[in-house]
Formats: C-alpha cells, sequence, structure tokens
C-alpha cells in the first residue's frame, strides 16, 4: 500500500490515541493507588475499560475512514486517468464557471499550466469561441453557449482562435450532476476535416488557371440570386463577355502566352468589381458578371467602365472584350436570361467588337 497524505496522518492519530490512552490509564492507575482504591473496585474496572472501548471504537473510525477515503481516491483516480488520456478537450462546467479541466485542455491552451492560472484571465473556454455564423456563439439572445448546446445539440460546431492558431471542434454537453448544476463538455478536435473540407470546398468553385469563381459557382450563384431577387424585389443583371480575337493571340504566340493574358486580365478586371459583384469564368475565354441590386442600365455602365480598363490596359498582349447585357426578369426561366445576354454578346461582336450591348 502506496503512504498516501491521509493514510500518514491517520497513523500518527491512531499512534497518539494508542500513546495517550496508555498514559491515561496509567494516570488513572497511579491516582487510585495514591488515593488507595483497590484496583479490584468495581468503578474503577468499569472505568478503566471503558477508557480502553473508546480509544479502540477511535483507532476503528479512523482506520475505516482512512480506508474509504483511499478507496474513493483510487476511484477518482481512475476515472482521472481515463479522462486525461483522452484526446478531445474535457471541461466540467456549471452554468457560468469552469470547474475542472482534463490534461488534453492544456495541449490546446499551453500557456496556462494549472486550471487556477487559467481561470484568474479567463471564467469560460467560450472566450475563445470566434462569433462566426455557422458556429456555437458565446451568447445567443441572452442564453449562454452551453444553453444553446443543451437546447440544440446538432448545432453543435466551435471555432477557437487560441494563439493566433484556428481550431475546429464538435462539442457534446452532458449532464453530470444534478445536484451541483455541473456539466461536462467534450470537445472533439475536427480542425483537419474542416480544413479538408474548405480546401475541397474552394477546388470546387475556383477556376484553376484565373484563380476566380468557375463555372459550377456560376450557376449556384445566378440560381441563389435570381430566387433572391424574386423574393425581395431588387433588380438583377446578367454580363456575359468574351475576349475578341482570343484565337490569334494563341496562334500568333503560343497558348502559354494566352494563358498569361487571361490571368493578367481577369486579375484587372476583378481589381475594379465591388464586393458583392460575382464574377466568374464560364467559358474557356468567356466570362459573367452577376450583379446583384443593379438594373441593367447602370450594369451598362459597370461594363463600359471594365470594356475601357481593359482596352487601355495593354498588358502582355493588347486586348479589347465584348459585352451583353440583361436584367433578370422575375420569375422567368434563367435559361431564358441567359440566351437574352448571349444574344446581346453576339450582338456586340457582330457591331465590330470591343462594344456592350444591352437586351
Ligand atoms: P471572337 O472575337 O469571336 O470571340 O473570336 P475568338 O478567337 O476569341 O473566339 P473563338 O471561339 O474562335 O476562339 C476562342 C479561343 O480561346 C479558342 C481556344 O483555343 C482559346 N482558349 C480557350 N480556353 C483557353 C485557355 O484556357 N487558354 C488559352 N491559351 N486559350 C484558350
Ligand atoms: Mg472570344
Ligand atoms: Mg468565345
Amino acid at each position: 500500500m502506496r503512504l498516501n497524505r491521509f493514510t500518514i496522518v491517520s497513523i500518527i492519530v491512531i499512534a497518539m490515541l494508542l500513546l495517550s490512552g496508555w498514559f491515561y490509564i496509567d494516570f488513572v492507575e497511579d491516582s487510585m493507588r495514591a488515593l488507595k482504591i483497590s484496583k479490584d473496585d468495581f468503578n474503577f474496572f468499569v472505568y478503566k475499560w471503558f477508557s480502553i472501548a473508546l480509544i479502540l471504537s477511535m483507532i476503528v473510525a479512523v482506520t475505516l475512514s482512512n480506508y474509504i477515503y483511499n478507496k474513493n481516491n483510487k476511484q477518482r483516480m481512475y476515472y482521472k486517468n481515463i479522462i486525461d488520456s483522452s484526446s478531445n478537450i474535457v471541461v466540467v462546467v456549471d452554468k457560468n464557471n469552469i470547474v475542472n479541466v482534463n490534461k488534453t485542455f492544456f495541449k490546446y491552451f499551453y500557456k496556462y499550466k494549472t486550471l487556477e492560472e487559467f481561470k484568474k484571465e479567463h471564467s469560460s473556454i467560450s472566450d475563445f469561441f470566434v462569433e462566426e455564423e455557422g458556429y456555437v456563439q458565446r451568447e445567443t439572445e441572452g442564453k449562454n453557449w452551453l444553453e444553446s448546446v443543451i437546447e440544440n445539440p446538432k448545432n453543435n460546431q466551435v471555432k477557437i482562435v487560441y494563439d493566433a492558431k484556428e481550431y475546429y471542434f464538435t462539442v457534446g454537453v452532458s449532464l453530470i450532476s444534478e445536484e451541483d448544476g455541473h456539466y461536462s463538455a467534450i470537445f472533439s478536435d475536427i480542425t483537419k476535416e474542416k480544413l479538408y473540407q474548405q480546401e475541397l470546398e474552394h477546388t470546387n468553385i475556383t477556376d484553376p488557371l484565373t484563380k476566380i469563381k468557375n463555372r459550377y459557382y456560376y450557376n449556384v450563384q445566378i440560381k441563389k440570386e435570381s430566387s433572391n431577387a424574386n423574393r425581395y424585389f431588387y433588380p438583377l443583371s446578367l454580363v456575359i463577355f468574351d475576349i475578341d480575337h482570343f484565337k490569334k493571340i494563341n496562334d500568333s504566340c503560343g497558348h502559354d502566352v494566352g494563358d498569361a493574358v487571361l490571368i493578367e486580365y481577369t486579375k484587372l478586371i476583378s481589381s475594379h468589381l465591388r464586393d458583392g459583384d460575382i464574377f466568374c469564368r464560364i467559358g474557356g475565354e468567356e466570362f459573367a458578371f452577376i450583379l446583384p441590386y443593379i438594373n441593367k442600365s447602370d450594369a451598362y455602365k459597370i461594363s463600359d467602365k471594365i470594356r475601357a480598363k481593359v482596352e487601355a490596359h495593354k498588358k502582355i498582349f493588347a486586348i479589347t472584350m465584348s459585352f451583353g447585357v440583361t436584367e433578370y426578369i422575375k420569375g422567368e426561366d434563367l435559361e431564358v436570361t441567359f440566351k437574352r445576354a448571349d444574344k446581346a454578346l453576339y450582338e456586340a461582336k457582330n457591331a465590330g467588337r470591343n462594344k456592350v450591348v444591352v437586351r
């Protein structure tokens, strides 16, 4: 048996009880002798054995409580070891404060060595939650994060930033002691999966050559924007545009120069768009703007400004572009909108190129 603090104290207490009992009985016997009371006196007999019984029962009580303490302690250590060996962050909390954490907690919040150190600066792990849509917030409509997760366990993704590093977790909360109001919150790290998913999403919607959005993104966004425009009654314009005589660049300077022109001019165009404008490469040298909140006369102005910037740029190879502009008509099929813009582009080409035509 390993000696812990409680066992050592118990041994000392038992030794003191034995010693003081010994001295006490000795003292009583001496007093009896001095007072010349016979050892066979009944009262003395009861007195002596009562004292011995009292001391013995105290010794039994101390031994028993030591045994119970050690057993509980062993059990506590057993569960603590299980929780510490988890690669998930385990946090015991009441509604407002952290009560306990496991070892893994300090692998993430590595500047703190103990929970006490952490608590000097923070009362909750939610101090590190990033307030972004789709993630558990520190507080929603007056409810703290714990209540939100208990109420809506499916909304369980947490984004944490600590020491400029981003982590993603899913969190599960369960009540562990009704009496104390203690909950366990288990944070499982999904950072790797999340980053992979984000990369995949980015690849899915990004044109590998020009790094602007691709045709897939165009299809998704035009559907989304047209349904929003229908619902909220705002204008939505579509512009389809195409490099004039692009084939000539490939033929005269080679495909690589053609690629460099695509990269150079998409960069130029991106730098002249507003935040909400959506710019996509929908074909080899064919592009689209989806312009929410813009009617077709403003779409014309935006397109003509871009047309002029492209014409004036003259980097790598001087090019021009032709533009077909139209406005989405509420409720119409998107194919119809697209065909109308494409027809306008065709007319711009026929009218001599480097032009913007509105239909
Ligand atoms: P127009 O003014 O009528 O649009 O004439 P154009 O030569 O631009 O049109 P056309 O459709 O005849 O040719 C488009 C060319 O674009 C043909 C194709 O080889 C080239 N192209 C398509 N994608 C790429 C690309 O990713 N890189 C390069 N370098 N060329 C491409
Ligand atoms: Mg072309
Ligand atoms: Mg073309």
